[in-house]
C-alpha cells in the first residue's frame, strides 16, 4: 500500500494554486511532476561537480564523469540490457528515434517495407516517413479498431521478407492501450526484422526487461519519470548499434580525426556526440531510484485503482464518450462530451484549477480514425488521488452545463 499523502510531499508543485485554484494535474502524460530529491539533485550537480566529461584530467571532470557512467548503469540495471554500452543517453524519445530511423538509410533499399502502428505518436511516425521518403521504402500500417486495440490478425498478415523495421509504442500516449509487444517482437523477428519499441508512455508504469522482450531497440523519455526535460534514453542491442551509423558527428564520439578521414569512437559514445545533457542524465538516475523505492508493482496497482474509479466516475456524465477502452490498459482516460469542443471543456476546468490535456495528443491519424478533432485526455500518476477525481468530474460536469 503506497502512502500517498507521503508521496504527495515529495513533490513540491502539487501544493500549488492555479487560477487561485488547488492544483490538480492530470498532464501526467504529457510530462510528470519532479520530487525533490531530483530538484535537489540538479541543484547539487551545478553547485557541485559541475564540469565537462569525458574529456578532463581534472577532478571535477573526474567526478561528473563518473557520476553520469553510474547513472547510466542505474538505467541498464532498470530496464535489465546486457551492457551498459547499450545504454545510449539522448535528448529524448524523439531524438532516440530519428537516431535509429536515420540509421537505416543506409540499410533499406526501394522496396523493403517499415511497419508502423495506427497507434503511433507522431514522432514514431515522421522519422519513418522521412526514412520512407529518402529510401524508397514504404511505410505500412497495422491497423487498429474501434477500442483502441491493434488488429493482430492484420498484423500477422502484413509481415513478410520484404518487413525490415516494426516500430511500435508499447503503450499508446492518446489512448492508454497496452501493446502485444511480446508478440509483435518475436513474430517480426521470424521474418528478420529489427523491431523498436517507443517505451515513452510505458516507462511511469512498469519496469520494462529489454532482454526479455528481446526489442533491437527500446526509447523513452526522462521527463516523463520524474527526470528533467532534455534527457532520455535509446537502448539498442550491440549488434545494432555496432551496425548502424553514427546520427550525428562532432566532438565526443570519433576515435581519431582527419581531413581524409574520421574514425568513430567505441559504443555508447558514437551515438552520443557534443557535450550532453550531463546534469539531465546523472538526474535520471536519481529519478529513477526515486521510482523503484516506491516500487512499480505499488505505482500499477494504484493507478489501477485511478483508472477504474476515474472511469467510474466520468461515465456518469450523460453523452459523455471514452476513446480507448482497451481490455489492457493504463491510468490514461481520452474523452469527449457530445456536442463539445474538447478544447472548450480544457480552457473552463483549467480556471477551475485543473490541468489535462485537450487536442490530438500528437497522434492526429488515432483522432481520424474516431473522426474527431480531438479529445480531452486525463492521465494519472501515482501521486494522484480519488479526492482529485472527484473535484475534476465536477469541473467537467460544471463545463458541460456551461456549455450546453
Ligand atoms: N512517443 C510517445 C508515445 C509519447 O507519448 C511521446 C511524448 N508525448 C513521445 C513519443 C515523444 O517524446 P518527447 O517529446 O519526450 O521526445
Amino acid at each position: 500500500m503506497l502512502d500517498i499523502q507521503k508521496i504527495r510531499a515529495d513533490f513540491p508543485i502539487l501544493t500549488q494554486k492555479v487560477n487561485g485554484k488547488q492544483l490538480v494535474y492530470f498532464d501526467n502524460g504529457a510530462t510528470s511532476q519532479k520530487p525533490k530529491v531530483v530538484i535537489d539533485a540538479i541543484t547539487k550537480y551545478y553547485e557541485e561537480i559541475n564540469a565537462n566529461i569525458h574529456r578532463g584530467v581534472h577532478t571535477l571532470s573526474q567526478l561528473a564523469t563518473d557520476a553520469y557512467e553510474v547513472s547510466r548503469g542505474k538505467i541498464q540495471n532498470h530496464i535489465n540490457a546486457k551492457f551498459p554500452y547499450e545504454v545510449i543517453f539522448t535528448s529524448g524519445t524523439t531524438h532516440s528515434i530519428n537516431a535509429i530511423a536515420n540509421g537505416f538509410a543506409s540499410i533499406l533499399k526501394v522496396g523493403d517495407e517499415v511497419l508502423v502502428s495506427a497507434l503511433e505518436h507522431h514522432s514514431n511516425i515522421v522519422p519513418w516517413q522521412m526514412l520512407c521518403e529518402k529510401t524508397g521504402a514504404k511505410l505500412v500500417v497495422i491497423p487498429m479498431n474501434d477500442e483502441g486495440e491493434l488488429i493482430i490478425s492484420e498484423f500477422d498478415k502484413l509481415l513478410s521478407d520484404k518487413t525490415k523495421v516494426v516500430t511500435v509504442n508499447h503503450i499508446s500516449n492518446a489512448l492508454g492501450t497496452l501493446n502485444p509487444i511480446k508478440y509483435i517482437i518475436d513474430k517480426a523477428h521470424e521474418v528478420g526484422a529489427a523491431v523498436l519499441i517507443d517505451g515513452a508512455q510505458a516507462v511511469p508504469h512498469l519496469k520494462p526487461d529489454v532482454q526479455e522482450l528481446d526489442c533491437d531497440f527500446y526509447v523513452f523519455s526522462g521527463h516523463k519519470i520524474c527526470g528533467p526535460t532534455g534527457v532520455g534514453i535509446l537502448y539498442g542491442k550491440e549488434e545494432w548499434l555496432r551496425k548502424l551509423p553514427p546520427y550525428q558527428g562532432g566532438g565526443e564520439m570519433i576515435a581519431t580525426v582527419s581531413f581524409e578521414k574520421t574514425t568513430y569512437a567505441d559504443l555508447p559514445h558514437k551515438f552520443e556526440a557534443g557535450t550532453p545533457n550531463i546534469a539531465g542524465g546523472i538526474v535520471l538516475g536519481t529519478a529513477i531510484d526515486y521510482l523503484n523505492e516506491i516500487g512499480f508493482e505499488n505505482i500499477q496497482a494504484y493507478e489501477h485503482e485511478l483508472l477504474e474509479y476515474g472511469t467510474k466516475r466520468l461515465l456518469e456524465i450523460e453523452g459523455l464518450k471514452i476513446f480507448g477502452t482497451a481490455k489492457e490498459k493504463t491510468s490514461v482516460i481520452s474523452f469527449n462530451i457530445e456536442g463539445i469542443h474538447p478544447y472548450d471543456i480544457g480552457t473552463i476546468i483549467d480556471k477551475l484549477g485543473i490541468a489535462v490535456r485537450t487536442g490530438h495528443h500528437c497522434a492526429q491519424p488515432i483522432m481520424d480514425f474516431y473522426q474527431i478533432p480531438g479529445t480531452i485526455r486525463a492521465s494519472f500518476a501515482f501521486y494522484n488521488t480519488k479526492e482529485e477525481i472527484d473535484t475534476f468530474v465536477e469541473a467537467v460536469k460544471k463545463a458541460k452545463m456551461m456549455l450546453s
